[in-house]
């Protein structure tokens, strides 16, 4: 906590030495969007943007180490006090004809700036030197009365950048702010287009509302304005399942990772569904493999007199057993149902020692080379059910192990 307060705090005087640097050479700079409102609240910006009148080759000119970012939009990032601070010249966009981005931008000034934003409370701008708050879009009254509101026309706004419509569910979920009536009503009517949007933006935005203590309230809020149906192709909720994520959500620890809630999400739907839903989303291989143990493990978990000891060592050996737990708990939670049954299986989990959880096989593949048996599936049957045997402490020498494998091979060929 200390450290993010006090790297901010030095981002914050990089930003505040370049907006000097620039106003020192005649130049209009100032702390624009988010870090303003951020601040304003009382928060810690994640970053500080600057927005100024010098065009991009002024900037480079001005700072020894820079980068154009973004040069069709006129973003430079000013490498400072080892901080990256992207100084943006004030623009206006041009039209929109992807649903994505503008076809071109013209450099302009701050008010001009303003009205290409997304939010009102994302429109404002701060003078660090002066202290002089710039609001030429509304933004500190909505700021105060705590609404999201689209800068000009809801719909036109959001028809022109699709992704608009996710950063308003975020932004009103993160933020405990309520979504002015207009800007929802054109969400909602408007809610199809995010298909159009990629996934990994969509994946982006959905992670950031997730992974926040407000999840819960994004979710609402992407069913209500029917976002909810269009996010992953193919991939739909009825009404109960809808409920149940939401009130599985609800019961999450607050600092629940992106996988464990998408294991929620995608839970009543089972793990071959879930995995094409996390490919959609271009999860990683291993995001979308922790999706799946966690919503079969979960699954394991719904009847834990039935765990064997074998089946708890795997789940220990997983390095999931956490999370496993967090959501069985919560999904026990959400359906009012007792959880004790759920802790005695912990209890069970605390009482192994941590050497037997993962021990080496006493069978291994030599076993059925000695024995000149072909290579094929039966080799890892019969390996496994060995182990587990193993792992149940039902045998405990190699062995007993090899009578075991001798035993289910003389079955395998009957
Ligand atoms: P965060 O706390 O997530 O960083 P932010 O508001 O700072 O929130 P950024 O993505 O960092 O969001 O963008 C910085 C600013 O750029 C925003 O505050 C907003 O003014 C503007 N902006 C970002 N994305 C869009 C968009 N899709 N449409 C219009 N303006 C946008
Ligand atoms: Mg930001």
């Amino acid at each position: 906590m200390c450290e993010s307060v006090t790297q901010s705090t030095d981002a914050s005087q990089a930003a505040r030495f370049i907006i000097e640097t620039l106003q020192g050479s005649g130049h209009r700079a100032l702390l624009a969007g988010g870090c303003v409102r951020d601040r304003l609240l009382g928060r810690v910006p994640k970053d500080y943007d600057v927005a100024t009148d010098a065009v991009p080759k002024r900037v480079c000119e001005l700072f020894r180490r820079t980068k154009k970012v973004g040069a069709q939009f006129g973003v430079v990032l000013v490498a400072l006090k080892g901080h990256d601070i992207e100084v943006a010249t004030f623009r206006s966009d041009g039209e929109y004809r992807d649903g994505r981005r503008p076809e071109s931008v013209t450099f302009s000034d701050a008010m001009h700036d303003a009205q290409r934003r997304d939010f009102t409370i994302n429109g404002l701008f701060f003078d660090p030197v002066t202290d002089e708050l710039v609001d030429h879009v509304g933004g500190q009254k909505d700021l105060q009365a705590k609404r999201i509101r689209c800068i000009g026309d809801p719909d036109q706004r959001f028809a022109e950048d699709h992704l608009r419509l996710l950063r308003a569910v975020r932004f009103a979920a993160t933020l405990e702010f309520e979504i002015e009536p207009a800007t929802f009503k054109a969400m909602t009517a408007l809610s199809g287009q995010i298909a159009i949007i990629s996934p990994e933006r969509i994946r982006a935005e959905l992670s950031l509302m997730l992974t926040s203590i407000h999840r819960e309230r994004a979710w609402g809020l992407l069913c209500e304005s029917g976002l909810v149906d269009h996010l992953i192709g193919g991939f739909a909720w009825n009404d109960a399942g809808r409920a149940s994520v939401r009130a599985t959500l609800a019961e999450l620890p607050a600092d629940a990772m992106f996988p464990l809630a998408l294991a929620v999400i995608f839970s009543g739907a089972g793990s071959h569904e879930a995995i094409k839903a996390c490919r959609r989303l271009r999860c990683s291989n291993e995001e979308t493999s922790i999706v799946r143990r966690l919503i079969e493990y979960a699954n394991q978990m719904q009847s834990p007199g039935a765990l064997e000891l074998a089946d708890i060592k795997i789940m220990l050996a997983s390095e999931l057993y956490e999370q496993i737990h967090a959501l069985a708990i919560a999904q026990a939670r959400a359906r009012s149902e007792s959880v004790s049954p759920i802790d005695s299986v912990r209890a069970r989990a605390a009482k192994i020692p941590t050497e037997r959880i993962a021990p080496p096989p006493l069978l291994t593949g030599d076993f059925f080379l000695n024995l000149n048996v072909p290579q094929g599936p039966v080799y890892r049957e019969i390996l496994n059910a060995v182990y587990r045997a193993q792992l149940n402490e039902s045998i405990e020498t190699k062995s007993q192990a090899e009578a075991m494998g001798m035993k289910l091979l003389a079955k395998g060929s009957d």
